[in-house]
């Protein structure tokens, strides 16, 4: 067993009620890091799981100290977990990797040669996705696709949250202390020599998915506004185009008034139209109180979260 105080290895998993699966993914950890010589540690984040997670981490503590344990005070959320580890792990390469096994661990032997090239980045690459609903096939397909076009820099499509990055590439990430935190864009956006792996993403080992329609489209909106301006634009542009469209109204309501035509008399093209400008300003107000809302969560500059207990760390991280 090794004490080092600086593993070069750290393995960071976020954890939110998998009590099932933890001790699978501590055993195909170990079978994968014996393979190979580096020393290594994997830093548990207890995003406030309201099952035995919490024990089960600290008897896999007990059993093997390169287990260390981060326990969030509540569930703050899978990106903000992540961050966490991130902070509190001190290997000169940091993996991020989902505890459901959906990741497989045996990926990480390929990731850290690619870092022994060189390169400070490297993601995972999900060639096919096992066990997922069709309707989450397609709309993380379609999303990457979009927020490439709007964002204009390449977030590698059909990527997730698994991947290596290198300290240097790590301490640049860590300095976006952002609240609505859209990781796997950030690791993107410092830059650095990235480059990706592929793998076959399967079925999760047990439970069931922490991530329903409301916490995707969260993440997506997270995704979206954290690196575009573009949802703000979209009311500018439809203005010059409704603005157009009324002016080619006004003239074809003159030219028929004049050719005495009775065309578009009455209420309803009246209601129509008021009802469709409503609309559109109240989806333009709503896109500008999303903006507004994430600016009124950093102004409040809150910590990103709360620490009840970290456990087996052999110093405490620069900033949390
Ligand atoms: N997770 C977390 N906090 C949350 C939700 C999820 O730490 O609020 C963890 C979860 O335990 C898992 C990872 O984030 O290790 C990915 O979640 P999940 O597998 O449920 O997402 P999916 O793979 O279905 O998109
Ligand atoms: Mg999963």
């Amino acid at each position: 067993m090794n004490n080092s105080a600086n593993p070069t290895i750290s393995i960071v998993a976020p954890v939110y009620n998998e009590e099932a699966i933890l001790h699978e993914l501590y055993r195909r950890i170990v079978a994968t890091m014996d393979e190979q010589s580096d020393t290594w540690e994997l830093v548990l984040i207890n995003d406030g799981s309201r099952d035995r997670s919490y024990e089960v981490m600290q008897e896999l503590h007990a059993q093997d100290d390169r287990v260390r344990i981060v326990n969030f005070s509540r569930n703050f959320g899978h990106q903000i977990a992540i961050t966490a580890g991130a902070d509190y792990a001190s290997g000169d390469a940091i993996i991020i990797i989902d505890a459901d096994l959906q990741d497989p661990p045996s990926l990480i032997l390929d990731m850290v040669a690619k870092w022994r090239e060189g390169y400070d980045v490297v993601y995972a690459i999900r060639k096919e996705r096992k066990g997922e609903s069709k309707f989450k096939l397609y709309t993380a397909s379609a999303f990457y696709r979009v927020i490439n076009r709007i964002t204009g820099f390449a977030i590698p499509v059909d990527t997730g949250d698994f991947r290596l990055v290198d300290r240097k590439a790590m301490d640049a990430l860590r300095k976006l202390r952002e609240h609505h935190r859209f990781m796997r864009g950030l690791s993107v956006w410092v830059g650095f020599r990235q480059t990706g792996v592929e793998y076959v993403r399967e079925e999760r080992y047990a439970g069931e998915t922490k991530y329903p329609i409301s916490k995707m489209l969260r993440l997506a909106l997270d995704g979206i506004t954290s690196f575009s301006y573009f949802p703000l634009q979209i009311a500018t542009y439809m203005g010059f185009v409704i603005a157009a469209i009324s002016v080619i109204g006004i003239l074809v309501t003159i030219a028929l008034r004049l050719s005495g035509s009775q065309a578009f008399i009455g209420q309803a093209s009246t209601l129509v139209m008021v009802l469709f400008l409503g609309g559109i300003q109240l989806i333009s107000l709503g896109i500008i109180g999303e903006y507004l809302g994430r600016i009124y969560e950093e102004v409040k500059q809150r910590p990103l979260y709360i620490v009840d207990e970290a456990t087996g760390f052999a110093e405490k991280p620069d900033r949390r």
